[in-house]
């Protein structure tokens, strides 16, 4: 056992949904050839003036609203200075000591517990452009198309314990920006990044430990592996009595380390003043309520609200509410057929099943959410039994048709017609007199026997519930 308990802080930069940048009417659109996606206010340009694009405030202040935080009624953006041939103006846009939003959290659920994890801050900034290095010649090239493409970031109070924690908040971070659709959250592309700072401290004490600030996280998996490896590092480094370096750090995927990469930077280095060429950002109670109508129903309401309205078990309601398309698909699905676990099981099982299988999202289902209450029907009217439905199901998937289809095609629908159920038992009783006796002697275990020939000579399709009946009452007759 470790004498210390780590504390995680994450800064997340997550890339806003909007056709034009922060500032200027260029495209945002990712892929073109470079530097076609520019003007003189992205490139930098002296005298050019910067206009704020509307919808990035709107989306941030949506972000805002649905992480609980206060939207400020003035805010400012400044001027965070360094130099770096990506960054042409030789400054950021970003805000500093007021930001649009403030004090916020949201609730990850870890080992089946609630945690609230406190956002200290959301700001605007714009993001900076790509140095393309030459494998081949000691040159890189910079691509300015990605200049002032609007960013928001997400500043994490101290509150996360673990890597497993710090895991579950991003998910369910990127989880409510594509709930919201503000931005995709794509991590592996760029469009939703992290940074993770990590101290360590003995358990028990209030006061933060020394921290260092990991870099080049590019997905879930090695955001968590980083973490993991830099709370051993600094643990091995207090144990043997030294202190660790406040600095900033690098992850190696490959290697599965962290080196650093330079010392800290203070707020002070960037030599942060408001920017001159913006007014301050005025956002009046309308504007948010604006907002606020626009919102959907959020992850955490709709969540509960499962649990309330369809009785589902709190596991099932988050797994259910994991996006809002696979919500979507479980509600259109108990429009047509109204028994909300046996449609939690089934989309929860078998279709969650199906689409990890073939690396879906839930919005590429082979089967709809119609089709599916169509078999949840079938097998609830006793149209086909309960085994055969995961054969119609795959068919489904398989072939893009209805249970209904496949069922008369296949020629699977269940015989629960006792006329004919009865016929077959008396063939089967008839062929297995021995069979009978031993039964009528004692040996009721024989039942599946019984059961199991019908089933044979009914290739399966008779409903075994009228087998079971039709059996026992003929078995119990007295001869
Ligand atoms: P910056 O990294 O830009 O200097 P801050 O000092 O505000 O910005 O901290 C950024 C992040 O680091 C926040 O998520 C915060 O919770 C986290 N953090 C601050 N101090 C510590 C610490 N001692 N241990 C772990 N995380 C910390
Ligand atoms: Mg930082
Ligand atoms: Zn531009």
């Amino acid at each position: 056992m470790t004498p210390f308990e780590p504390v995680i802080g994450l800064e997340v930069h997550a890339q806003l949904k909007t056709d034009t940048k922060i500032f200027c009417g260029c495209s945002t659109r990712f892929g073109a050839p470079p530097n076609t996606h520019t003007c003189p206010v992205c490139l930098g340009m002296p005298g050019v003036l910067p206009m704020l694009n509307k919808k990035v405030v709107d989306y941030t202040i949506r972000m805002a609203l649905a992480t609980h935080c206060s939207v400020a009624p003035r805010s400012r953006f400044a001027r965070k200075n360094y130099f770096y041939p990506d960054l042409p103006k030789g400054y950021q846009i970003s805000q500093y000591e007021l930001p649009i939003a403030e004090h916020g959290h949201i609730e990850i659920q870890i080992d089946g517990q609630d945690r609230r994890i406190g956002l200290t801050r959301i700001h605007m900034e714009e993001d900076a452009g790509k140095l393309v290095h030459d494998p081949d010649r000691p040159i890189s090239r910079v691509d300015l198309n990605r200049t002032g493409v609007p960013l928001m970031e997400i500043v994490s109070d101290p509150d996360l314990r673990s890597a497993e924690e710090a895991g579950a908040y991003l998910r369910h971070l990127r989880a409510i920006v594509r709930w919201i659709d503000i931005g995709d959250g794509n991590m592996e592309e760029g469009s939703f990044r992290c940074d993770a700072n990590v101290s360590i401290r003995p358990k028990g004490s209030e006061v933060l430990g020394t921290r260092t600030e990991i870099k080049n996280l590019n997905s879930f998996r090695n955001v968590e592996k980083a973490i993991r490896y830099e709370i051993a590092r600094q643990t091995e480094i207090l144990l043997g009595g030294g202190a660790v370096v406040q600095e900033t750090r690098l992850w190696d995927p490959d290697k599965g380390s962290t080196f650093s990469m330079r010392g800290k930077e203070e707020a002070h280095d960037y030599r942060y003043f408001p920017d001159p060429d913006l007014l301050p950002l005025v956002i009046d109670e309308a504007w948010v309520e604006q907002v606020r109508c626009e919102l959907p129903e959020l992850p955490d309401k709709r969540r509960a609200r499962f649990v309330q309205a369809y009785r589902l078990p709190e596991t099932d309601a988050g797994v259910l509410t994991a996006s809002r398309e696979l919500a979507d698909y479980f509600e259109t699905c108990l429009k047509g057929f109204n028994q909300p676990k046996m449609v939690a099981n089934w989309v929860m099982g078998s279709l969650l099943a199906l689409l990890n299988a073939e690396d879906k999202s839930i919005e590429q289902s082979p089967i709809s959410a119609d089709d599916l209450a169509g078999l949840l029907r079938l097998i609830d009217e006793g149209t086909i039994s309960g085994k055969i439905a995961k054969t119609v199901f795959d068919e489904m998937a398989a072939a893009g048709k209805t249970a209904k289809q496949i069922v008369r095609e296949k020629g699977w629908v269940q015989v629960s017609d006792g006329g004919a159920i009865e016929a077959v038992v008396d063939q089967v009783l008839a062929a297995s007199p021995d069979e009978v006796a031993r039964y009528r002697k004692g040996q009721v275990k024989l039942m599946g026997f019984f059961v199991g020939q019908v089933m044979k000579a009914t290739k399966g399709k008779a409903n075994p519930k009228i087998v079971n009946e039709i059996l026992t009452k003929k078995l119990s007759e007295v001869h």
